[in-house]
């Protein structure tokens, strides 16, 4: 018997006391058994409390309404939650959407899958065998990480491909986001039709958003996009087309609501994170907007649904981005807002609109339409040079990668005199490892604290919340170590 297969007969040995076993014992106050008939399980990805910190602070100066986020915390049962993956203490988004799927934390880099192969059930998995629906909702492409660690199980999440067709044998009955690069026989490195196989299976397939509103099928398909949808900064103010998370999220909900047996659907604002990554201040703010209009909608819906608990989770952090004081006594700290304010387009499509031959006037111009701020000479050389491929600013000084963090670079200020730029830091350009904010709402769930919970903790919260008594195998990170190099 090789290294591998003892490792596996040694686990599985100990799966049995393990299955035994209980949720956490400080979850037993705040569980519902069985009193929910549907969830809703709202991500946000790569969302910190400093992003919360700069929406709220924007969304009260704008337009002098709070964001519904403060109504979650206020009225739900809130508090942090430990990010950590298995065998990091940064995760990435496919082992953290399993852990809340699972109740298990795997390796980064896999979705609902132990490095020696074994499966873990879904909560997706599970409410399907109950008779529940079911349903994936993002605004990335529905193959990724986040939403398909909830319906596939691979070690590997880039096999978007093979994801794909893991997703049409699962057949949640909602499907709704991006990814037609994916299913389109013509963008599909083997031809394979896959709309045509989700027709076969019953699905309703709709590529042109405004014909979501209208549909009342019983098995939805809508993609809506070849890669992820496009940021909302862009659909705003650019005339990019595609639904908005609100949008995608109420015919989703629609269909899914007239299931006898309830419902499970995992809605994910999914380009936060993205945003953060680029070190993009506007683009993120847009989204969070989006993804606090949405939050505001599902809250309204538990309301009037309440037998449907509502469960709201960060899956890390990322980037991340933070007002800092500036000025005599900070005093001039919030102008900043004023300043972003006139953000009309994200780092990708300014980006996108240069290249190496683009003058440095012309850089300066697309970054004054889209930013509201006029680049000094010097900016747009810098530009110019990272345009072509040019070592400017090291990854690790302005955190994220060419040419976007030469243009964040530019941006962003890094001094406390009031600057003429943003007064933002950014810490990277990755996910980090500082607790997350995570919250339940429901009728069973009312002004309380969570505390500091674990992002696996989740998972005892939906099954317990729909009277479901499973536990997936477990395996201990010096074991999975044993898989990698380092
Ligand atoms: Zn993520
Ligand atoms: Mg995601
Ligand atoms: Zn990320």
């Amino acid at each position: 018997m090789n290294r591998r297969e003892l490792l596996k007969s040694g686990l599985l040995a100990g799966i049995g006391g393990i299955l035994t076993g209980s949720a956490p014992a400080y979850l037993n106050s705040k569980t519902s058994n069985g009193k929910y008939k549907n969830i809703i399980f709202y991500a946000y990805d790569g969302l910190t409390w400093e992003d919360i910190g700069t929406t709220r602070i924007y969304k009260r100066r704008h337009s002098e309404e709070p964001v519904h986020f403060e109504r979650l915390m206020k009225e739900g049962v809130s508090g942090s939650m430990d990010s950590s993956a298995l065998t990091s203490i940064v995760t990435d988004s496919a082992a953290a959407t399993t852990a809340w799927a699972t109740g298990r934390k795997i390796v980064s880099g896999a979705l609902s899958m132990y490095p020696d192969d074994r499966k873990l059930d879904t909560i997706l998995h599970l409410a399907k065998n109950k008779g529940m629906a079911t349903g994936v909702i993002s605004t990335t492409r529905v193959t990724h990480a986040t939403p398909a660690g909830w319906y596939a199980q691979i070690d590997w999440r880039r096999e978007e491909e093979t994801i794909a067709g893991q997703l049409l044998d699962f057949a949640p009955d909602v499907i709704i986001g991006g990814g037609n690069s994916r299913f389109d026989p013509s963008l599909r490195s083997d031809g394979e039709d896959y709309y045509a196989k989700f027709a076969d299976a019953g699905y309703t397939v709709i590529k042109d958003a405004d014909r979501l509103e209208a549909n009342n099928a019983d098995k939805v398909m809508g993609i809506f996009s070849d890669g992820h949808i496009p940021y909302a900064i862009d659909r705003k103010f650019q005339g990019v087309e595609g639904p908005t998370l609100k949008e995608m999220t109420r015919a989703g909900l629609e269909a899914l609501e007239g299931s006898d047996q309830g419902f499970v659907v995992q809605i994910e604002a999914g380009r936060v994170d993205h945003a953060n990554h680029a070190n993009d201040p506007g683009g993120a703010l847009y989204e969070l907007l989006e993804a606090d209009e949405t939050l505001g909608y599902l809250l309204d819906f538990v309301d009037q649904n309440p037998d449907t608990l509502l469960l709201m989770a960060s899956d890390h952090g990322t980037g991340s981005g933070a007002v800092y004081g500036v000025g005599e006594r900070y005093r001039a700290s919030s102008r900043m807002f004023d300043k972003i304010n006139r953000h009309r387009a994200s780092f990708d499509f300014m980006l996108d609109q240069m290249d190496e031959n683009t003058s440095v006037s012309e850089i300066r111009e697309i970054v004054e339409n889209g930013t509201g701020y006029r680049m000094k000479t010097e900016q747009g050389e810098l530009m110019s040079k990272a345009l072509a491929g040019e070592f400017v600013m090291p990854d690790a000084q302005s955190h994220a990668r060419q040419p976007r963090n030469t243009l964040a670079h530019c941006l962003i200020a890094g001094t406390y005199d009031e600057p003429e730029t943003l007064n933002m830091g950014y810490v990277s350009g990755q996910h980090l490892a500082g607790p997350v904010p995570a919250a339940l709402y429901g009728n069973h769930h009312k002004s309380g604290t969570l505390g500091m919970i674990d992002n696996t903790d989740l998972y005892y919260f939906m099954t317990e919340a729909l009277g479901i008594d499973h536990k997936n195998p477990e395996m201990k990170a010096e074991d999975a170590m044993q898989y990698f190099e380092h």
